[in-house]
């Protein structure tokens, strides 16, 4: 049996700038982050650890008994950087430069009169940042989703999508919208960021060759679902674990070849940790001899 990682996999450059600032030692228990900096439970258990406190939103703005707060790596609308600097608080911005991206790009289609449209989960944090300053937009996720175009009264859509979204799900709604009667012009940035891009090119690759994936990443990441969505695409076996902990010897037994793969918020001891559980696991199993770990 083989053990291969995804050529691509893990905390993205977004994330980890995020984490860095907030353990910066000027803050010395000194910071409140606004909301999840991360969807990842380790990360913000360590967080809390190193004397940082959390919110869980903009609801919560009475709680925050700090003078320095953090806005999180999926963003926040600019009417909430100024609430919080109104309410006399210091605001330091960890959002990610590419979901920055996608604000100023829709904001830039209204500007030319399009009517602004996100692929991606309403519910997201990181979507409400995208339309949270916007006067009007529609949020679509699927196809049934569509209909909301008719209503609009428009026939000019500037369409983005959240950064994690899945390529494929978005470059077909998008030829979709294309299609539909009612729609005359279209302006379409494809704003799912480049390591979102680069782990669900990898995992497909992997997904090709193994009969097992296991994929790390908090149940609440949206780029880990879509890595568990690529394998069941695929119909190759995955488990979405948080922690070494959850593996399940039951999994391996008969498997030729095991892929790991982790979503943008899985730090790397995690994956580290659960490459080596799969290892002991192997031993227990009496096959480790058979292991062939790449
Ligand atoms: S997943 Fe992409 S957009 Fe989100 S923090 Fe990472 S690099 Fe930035």
């Amino acid at each position: 049996m083989k053990i291969s990682l995804a050529s691509a996999l893990g905390t993205c450059f977004g994330v980890k700038d995020a984490i860095n600032l907030a353990l910066e030692p000027q803050f010395k228990s000194d910071l409140t982050i606004v909301g999840q900096l991360v969807h990842n439970h380790q990360v913000n258990e360590s967080l809390k650890t190193n004397g940082v406190s959390v919110v869980n939103g903009i609801d919560e703005i009475d709680q925050i008994k700090t003078k320095k707060v953090m806005i999180t790596a999926h963003g926040a609308p600019e009417k909430l950087k100024k609430k919080l600097a109104e309410a006399g608080l210091v605001v330091f911005d960890a959002s990610c430069p590419l979901v920055m991206r996608v604000h100023k790009t829709i904001q830039l289609m209204v500007e030319k009169g399009y009517f602004p449209v996100v692929i991606g989960q309403e519910s997201h944090v990181e979507v409400k940042g995208i339309v949270g300053d916007l006067d009007e937009y529609i949020v679509i996720n699927d196809e049934g989703d569509l209909e909301k175009l008719k209503t609009t009264g428009s026939c000019k859509f500037g369409i983005v999508s959240q950064t994690t979204q899945q390529v494929e799900k978005v470059e077909n709604l998008v030829r979709k919208i294309r299609q539909m009667d009612c729609v005359e012009d279209v302006a379409f940035v494809n704003t799912i960021c480049q390591p979102t891009r680069d782990r669900q090119i990898a995992v497909r690759d992997l997904a090709d060759q193994v009969d097992l994936m296991i994929v790390i990443g908090g149940y609440n990441s949206s780029n880990t679902k879509k890595l568990v969505q690529v394998c069941d695409e695929r119909n190759v076996e995955a488990h979405h674990i948080e922690s070494s902990s959850q593996l399940e010897q039951k999994w391996f037994i008969n498997k030729n070849h095991v892929g790991i793969t982790a979503g943008t918020s899985t730090p790397e001891y995690v994956i580290n940790e659960v490459h080596a559980n799969i290892l002991n696991i192997a031993q227990e199993m009496g096959c480790l001899e058979k292991f062939d770990v790449h």
